[in-house]
């Protein structure tokens, strides 16, 4: 094959139906699932990844019963009504020569609603409910609701089936003693943990006859405390293959884990020596099925090393898909410099579904509202100025240019990216470059006229007689007004990350957002260097080991001792970080807690001397503090720019405002991107 990705492109023979590549689509919850209203938007969301040419998708989970359901009322396959509906994602999906299977999620412990059931009386971290404890007759309704949802996912013309059987949930919990304290023959011996995922695929396999794709996610590393030994997995892998499954793919971590599993500051992928682990005992066994491995593979170059290393057979890109469902057809074209990456960041998918909202993606807006966000030819192609290149800017200029809009894109700076320049200098943040490099290629592709080192102003644009002016100029920093904050001793965050000037080693941040956290985590880690970019450190830093050596594979996090002595402050009461991603935070406050960041609330800023900043507690501002410190940094967020929009207004000119330009506050790349393709869409 003459490409860059023999490995990856070569289609994969499972004996009654072959896969046209080595990409899987993993699960996802989109919220697409939840309510029959969506299944349109989930048929069209599923037809563009196929028609991206991916080998094999799977949807979302979908509850066998009303036990297993991840939330009330969430998407749940047990009728044969049901699975009519489903017609329109699987007829979508076939009619663009693609696959998918169905997974079947059953949450166990894990259900956030009061009819939750486990196999023991253990209340998850993660879930207010305390599971009922299922009497042997209640595992077996269980069992009999896997095996028809299957069934009807076959009825409703899906290709196979996933069987969740990993990150924490009803069929893991079953398998350690963490959760598993029976003493029936579902508990006790392995042999009885790990009777119900073998009596789940067995009876499924009975079911769906030989021709259906059964994949069985296993867990080979939860992360946890008495999580599954070594030969326990292999064990299970062994059994399951025995018991009929086509495909093993990989779970990493219980969602209860606290160790990072898919951030964007895990290396990229960062697990995929598990998979290799898990083959190598397979293949020694005489065992040849397929497994697939997972986690932070974003890219076609990482996802062909680790077939080519023997690692798996196939891989699984989830968010990745999110990002760029052309993924595998560029890839294919030799266009891998195209793809869209996803970086890792969350924000718009899994904190979305964490939030009970429709999932998307930061970096493509399109992702899950296929049917509704539209980039057509314009009618009538306009002239347009768009003023500044970072996220709101580049997704605004790109898009109308892709509509047939002449488009001239005004930057000051030298390069495009506005505040992702200092995004991606922090370390953990590195794949925000990917952003600036896809968006680099884009402005070539679409034709934007593009202006560097060009602070343009009104008159200039008024001048320019463009049809309309879209103002991206971001925002200023915010001036807390701290008496002192003049002195040699102080820099704004800019300072530090954009021009590299010198800091302490005792350091103060005023202001602890998202800014300010990750100001933090730059200063802790010596210049240069970032652990999500070596595996071996980031596994000890947060505690991860060979689970053939530790049950569960984690031990004591081991950090690098920090590079500066940090403290992080803010005025608010309560514990700084409240604010940060939801399914992100905890990994940031953990890192800067690894790092020995003190973090302190409440406080009022007094003043700052070259000793340090003394700070105030509480409304009396009585008691004070001096926080000894070589350097205060300022992150005390920020203000919009705007200084362009009256001048451009009082000349008739029509002036739209994206992205920090239009609102600073709360504002974030998900917003800024969203925001300018939404308009230029529109235009
Ligand atoms: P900006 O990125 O501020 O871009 C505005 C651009 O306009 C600048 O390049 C500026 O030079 C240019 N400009 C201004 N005036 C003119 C003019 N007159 N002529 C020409 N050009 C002009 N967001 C997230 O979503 N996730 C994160 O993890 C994240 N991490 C961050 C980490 C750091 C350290 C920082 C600083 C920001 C982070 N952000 C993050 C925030 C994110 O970068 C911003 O929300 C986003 O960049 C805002 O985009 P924007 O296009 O509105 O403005
Ligand atoms: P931010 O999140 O709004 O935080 C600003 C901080 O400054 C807060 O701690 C605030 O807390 C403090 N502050 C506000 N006014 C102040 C004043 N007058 N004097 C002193 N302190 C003041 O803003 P940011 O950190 O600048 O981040 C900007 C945007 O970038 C954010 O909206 C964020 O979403 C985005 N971002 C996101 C990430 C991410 O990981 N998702 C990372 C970085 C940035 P008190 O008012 O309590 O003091
Ligand atoms: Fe990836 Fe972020 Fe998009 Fe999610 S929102 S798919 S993590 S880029």
């Amino acid at each position: 094959m003459n490409t860059p990705y023999p490995q990856l492109l070569a289609p994969l023979d499972l004996g009654f139906t072959r896969l046209a590549n080595r990409v899987l689509m993993g699960s996802m919850h989109t919220g697409l699932e939840d309510g029959r209203r969506h299944f349109p938007a989930m048929a069209a969301y599923f037809a563009e990844r196929a028609r991206g040419g991916v080998g094999l998708m799977v949807t979302g989970g979908f509850a066998p019963n009303i036990e297993g359901w991840a939330k009330p009322f969430a998407g749940t396959l047990a009728t044969s009504a049901a699975a009519r509906r489903h017609r329109l994602v699987t007829d979508a999906v076939h009619a663009e020569g693609g696959k998918i299977a169905l997974q079947i999620l059953h949450t166990g412990r894990y259900g956030y609603h009061p009819l939750c059931v486990a196999p023991s009386r253990i209340k998850s971290p993660i879930s207010p409910f305390a599971p009922r404890e299922l009497p042997a007759r209640g595992i077996e309704r269980q069992i009999r609701a896997f095996v028809r949802c299957a069934r009807l996912a076959r009825e409703a013309g899906y290709d196979g089936v996933e069987v969740m059987g990993s990150e924490g949930y009803f069929i893991n919990q079953f398998l350690v003693t963490h959760t598993n304290h029976r003493s029936d023959e579902w508990g006790g011996s392995y042999e009885n943990r790990m009777r119900l995922p073998v009596e789940i695929v067995a009876r499924v396999r009975e079911a769906v006859g030989p021709d259906f794709i059964i994949i069985y996610r296993l867990s080979m590393l939860d992360l946890i405390p008495d999580g599954s030994s070594w030969p326990e997995a292999v064990a299970l892998a062994k059994a399951v293959t025995q018991a009929g499954a086509t495909i093993i793919n990989t779970g990493i971590g219980w969602h209860e884990a606290r160790v990072p599993t898919i951030a964007t500051s895990v290396p990229r992928g960062a697990f995929a020596w598990v998979t290799r682990k898990m083959r190598a005992e397979l293949r020694a066994a005489g065992i040849a099925i397929p497994l697939v491995t997972s986690n932070r593979i974003n890219t076609p170059e990482v996802a062909e090393q680790l077939l080519a290393d023997g690692c798996a057979d196939m891989v699984s890109l989830a968010r990745p898909l999110l990002a760029d469902p052309q993924f595998v057809a560029k890839a294919s074209a030799g266009r891998a410099e195209d793809i869209n990456t996803c970086i890792a960041c969350n924000q718009a998918c899994l904190d979305h579904a964490f939030q009970n909202r429709l999932a998307s993606c930061l970096v493509n807006p399109r992702a899950g509202h296929e049917t509704v966000l539209l980039i057509r030819p314009a009618p009538k192609p306009r002239r347009y100025a768009v003023v500044g290149a970072g996220p709101a800017g580049l997704a605004a200029s790109t898009t109308l240019a892709e509509r047939g809009h002449d488009v001239h894109l005004y930057e000051a700076a030298g390069q495009i990216g506005g505040q992702f320049n200092m995004a991606r200098k922090i370390p953990g943040k590195e794949e925000f470059s990917e952003t600036l490099r896809y968006f680099a290629r884009r402005l070539q592709a679409t034709g934007v006229n593009l202006h560097l080192n060009t602070r343009v102003g009104a008159d200039e644009l008024i001048a320019g007689r463009f049809d309309g002016v879209i103002l991206a100029t971001g925002v200023t920093a915010r001036d807390p007004r701290i008496p002192g904050q003049d002195g040699p001793n102080v820099l704004s965050y800019v300072d530090v990350l954009l021009h590299g000037r010198p800091v302490g080693e005792r350091v103060a941040i005023v202001g602890a957002g998202g800014i300010g956290f990750d100001v933090a985590e730059f200063l802790v880690t010596p210049a240069g260097h970032s652990p999500a970019l070596n595996l071996r450190e980031w596994l000890a830093e947060w505690g991860v080991a060979d689970p053939a050596e530790v049950r569960g594979g984690v031990v004591r996090p081991q950090p690098a001792p920090p590079a500066r002595r940090v403290t992080l402050l803010q005025r608010k009461a309560g514990r700084p970080g409240k604010g940060l991603g939801k399914t992100t935070g905890w990994i940031h406050r953990a890192a800067l807690q690894m790092k020995q960041v003190e973090m302190i609330g409440g406080v009022n800023y007094e003043r700052i001397t070259p000793e340090g900043l003394f700070v105030t507690y509480g409304e009396k501002r009585e008691d004070g503090q001096l926080i000894e410190c070589d350097t205060v940094v300022l992150c005390a967020g920020q203000e919009p720019r705007r200084d362009l929009q009256a001048p451009l207004a009082a000349a008739g000119v029509a002036v739209q405002l994206i992205g920090g330009a239009h609102e600073a506050a709360e504002l974030d790349a998900k917003r800024a991107i969203d925001q300018g393709t939404r308009l230029a869409a529109r235009l």
